[in-house]
């Protein structure tokens, strides 16, 4: 675990330097001091020893017995450890409290296992010193709720004496077990009890004083008191047992150092070695069995050690489960804020970026998130899967969803904001584009496909969005999908493509228009000529006593008008269709241009009837009826002819044309033709956007107040008698040189 160390690195261990460190605790720790004061620096003990990474590969050792049989000195000799010993000289106690050190020796020609962690319980035989048996109690639960084994240490010659000493304690050890393991007695973990015998001379043989041990406990066993419901319980149910003797130290140094060395061996890995159940026979058989094991990671030890020691001192029921659930929620809370610096660091950066973004208005795409998000996310739940998930399976569980909900709340943020960029910018990239290729389309002049160009910018478009979302998949995370949003994107898509297109139709509306202005401005301007041709539009002479032909002008005008206005609508309707345009979209754009054209026909017609240019069709028409034959012949006035009745037929013939010209009238119904049927009313769909531009039309636009009639009125009753007037008096003046010319002709 390469985090795991820096984990448990804090301050005050970075302070004092690994090296003052290993030689403040040359000789091991003492977690317990004799003030039953738990030691603070027990995990940076741990950190320098190297245990904390270990995970659950470490092993906790406890020895037991009375006061100066020699215990410590044993643990130096099996572990290399420097636990204080009492010197031959002065007899006093020298351990105080507990005491932890770390194994120091490799274990002769077998390895022992790694990280041996041994625990030297101060003289525990208080009642022999006639002092009280609080701290016997409080040390024995405490080596219980952590060890995996105790080492019982014991002369010789106590074996077999049931009142002895030695007996007292294994009591304490038994009823503080009870105690201990009531709350969970399914999950109760095993102890191995290790009886090393001391100063064995040899005449007994081991298997007997085993056999007498085994039976002093049994007994012992029955004699304690069990709560309800453990009565039938068997010693067996909590504790396997295992024996060794070693000779007399001082008496026989060299077979002590051998047989100690052998002992030493013993300290390795067994892996659920079946012979290890019960009774460990076999005087070879590994101590360490995994069902020994409290499954406290080392990374947790401490605090677990600190927090068991506080209800024990507090003469608290010590519940180790709810221990194990708060050790639990202590670590996997240190180990989520640990995993979270690299998390913060990859993606703190992002969220600034996004939050600079929103704060400008600019949202951007940020390049790579998705790889980011991922790589951190798998980061994290991987670096907190290593460290937590020793810890207890629901509290690890819980802390990991509370840290995928933390995150993820952020991930979310991240991945929603990326999409809105993505759709902003998708959305801005999507207009421009068909834009730019509507201008190039327009540019060549060649006639463009509307509805292509938005196709195919709208799959770009949307395989862009597609790729950008994707990209941002979280994976594993529920929340990271952008169906909805893909939804959004494209409705606003279609709405821009609708505005395009709307624009799409004005200029296509705007071009039909000019056409038809420009075809009205000929046919029509054309009609007009003919008034003065004084033919109408048949092109035949006209005869006198026939009534003009000039009184079909509004049918010829009106046929005229609505023929070109539907080849108008059907081009534009063609047009349209090509791109897409909806039925009502179409229907509206042909009912502008109706209204349009109509507009256009009307300031043609007014265009023609403008005094200055009347009166010279008037006057042509007139000129030409009075001053040509039915053949068509210019006439040469004689004195003789009638000029006057001449004058008066042909002046009379043109005034006729007066009232004729100033109302658009039909010859048929003598009515205005149905310009309101032909527009028709405005269709349903139509918007106040679409009507905004459009001058309103008399008796088509009801609340115009203004009548058909009055729309179809070319010139007022004012006008009208001014221009009989001044016809009238243009006539006058080709008559006058009519007459001029008959007598000139007759003087010549
Ligand atoms: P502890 O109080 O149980 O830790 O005992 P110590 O290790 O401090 O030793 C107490 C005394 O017993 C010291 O004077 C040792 O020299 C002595 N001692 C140590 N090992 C042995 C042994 O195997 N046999 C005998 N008879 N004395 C020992
Ligand atoms: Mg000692």
């Amino acid at each position: 675990h390469p985090s795991a160390p820096s984990l448990m690195m804090n301050a005050h261990f970075a302070s004092v330097g690994e090296d003052a460190s290993r030689e403040a605790y040359e000789h091991g720790i003492q977690v317990i001091d004799e003030d039953k004061i738990f030691n603070e620096n027990l995990n940076i003990y741990l950190a320098v020893e190297k245990v904390i990474p270990a995970g659950f590969n470490y092993h906790l050792i406890s020895v037991f017995g009375s006061q100066s049989t020699g215990k410590s000195t044993l643990l130096n000799f099996l572990f290399g450890t420097q636990f204080g010993v009492m010197s031959e000289q002065e007899r006093r106690q020298t351990t105080k409290g507990i005491w932890m050190s770390k194994n120091k020796k490799e274990g002769g020609g077998r390895t022992m296992a790694e990280n041996i962690l041994v625990m030297d319980v101060e003289g525990t035989d208080g009642r022999e010193r006639g002092e009280d048996q609080d701290f016997e109690r409080k040390s024995a639960l405490f080596a219980l709720a952590t060890s995996e084994v105790l080492i019982i240490n014991i002369w010789e010659h106590q074996v077999g004496l049931y009142q002895g000493a030695n007996m007292g304690l294994l009591k304490t050890v038994f009823e503080v077990n009870m105690q201990l393991f009531l709350k969970d007695t399914k999950s109760t973990p095993r102890s191995l009890l290790f009886f090393v015998i001391r100063d064995h001379l040899g005449h007994t043989p081991i298997k007997n004083l085993q056999n007498t041990l085994l039976q002093d406990m049994s007994k012992l066993w029955a004699s304690i008191s069990k709560p309800a419901g453990l009565e039938t319980s068997r010693i067996e149910d909590y504790f396997d047992f295992a024996f060794a003797a070693l000779p007399h130290k001082i008496l026989q140094p060299e077979r002590f150092e051998a047989e100690v060395e052998k002992l030493g061996s013993r300290f390795r890995e067994g892996f659920n070695d079946p012979k290890k159940a019960g009774l460990m026979d076999d005087a070879d058989l590994p101590v360490f069995q995994p069902q020994y094991h409290r499954r406290i990671p080392a990374d947790g030890f401490s605090v677990y050690a600190e927090g068991v020691w506080d209800q024990i001192v507090h003469n608290k029921d010590l519940d180790l489960p709810t221990q194990q659930e708060l050790l639990a929620q202590f670590r996997c809370d240190e180990i989520s804020r640990e995993v979270l610096v690299a998390f913060d660091e990859k993606i703190t950066p992002l969220e600034d970026k996004q939050a600079k973004d929103a704060r400008s208005g600019k949202p951007s795409v940020i390049p790579d998130l998705g790889l980011a998000m991922n790589a951190a996310r798998v980061k994290i739940f991987k670096d907190f899967e290593t460290n937590a998930s020793r810890y207890h399976k629901g509290v690890y569980t819980r802390k990991r969803a509370e840290l995928e909900a933390k995150i993820d709340t952020r991930l979310k943020a991240l991945f929603h904001k990326q999409l809105s960029a993505a759709h902003k910018a998708g959305v801005e990239s999507f207009t421009n584009a068909v834009s730019s290729a509507v201008k190039i389309g327009q540019k060549k002049g060649a006639s463009y496909d509307f509805a292509q160009i938005v196709e195919s910018e709208k799959k770009k478009a949307l395989e862009q969005f597609a790729q950008d979302a994707q990209s941002i998949v979280v994976e594993g995370a529920k929340w990271s999908t952008y169906v909805q949003e893909t939804t959004l994107y494209k409705k606003d898509l279609d709405q821009v493509s609708g505005r395009l297109r709307k624009e799409e139709m004005r200029r296509l509306a705007t071009r039909v228009e000019r056409w038809v202005r420009s075809r009205l401005d000929e046919s029509i301007g054309l009609e007009f000529n003919k008034i003065g041709t004084g033919r109408g539009g048949s092109g035949a002479p006209e005869h006198g006593d026939r009534p003009p032909t000039e009184k079909d002008l509004w049918d010829r005008i009106w046929k005229i008008f609505t023929e070109t206005v539907m080849d108008a609508e059907k081009r534009f309707q063609d047009r349209a269709t090509s791109f897409d345009a909806s039925a009502d979209e179409v229907e509206v754009g042909l009912w502008r241009l109706r209204r349009k054209s109509w507009g256009v026909l009307r300031a043609k017609i007014d265009e023609e009837v403008m005094e200055g240019n009347i009166l010279l069709k008037l006057r042509e028409n007139f000129e030409d009826k009075f001053r040509y034959d039915e053949a068509g012949v210019p006439r040469i006035w004689r004195p003789t002819d009638d000029i006057e009745g001449m004058y008066t037929k042909a002046r009379e013939s043109t005034i006729t044309l007066i009232p004729l010209l100033s109302r658009f009238k039909l010859v048929k119904t003598s009515a205005p033709p149905p310009l309101d049927a032909w527009i028709g009313s405005a269709p349903p769909s139509v918007l106040p956007a679409d009507e905004e531009d459009l001058a309103p039309i008399g008796g088509v636009d009801e609340d115009e107040g203004k009548s058909l009639e009055e729309e179809m009125t070319v010139l007022s009753d004012a006008k009208m008698s001014d221009l009989l007037v001044r016809f009238k008096k243009t006539a006058d003046g080709v008559y006058v040189e009519a007459k001029r010319s008959a007598i000139g002709g007759m003087t010549q």
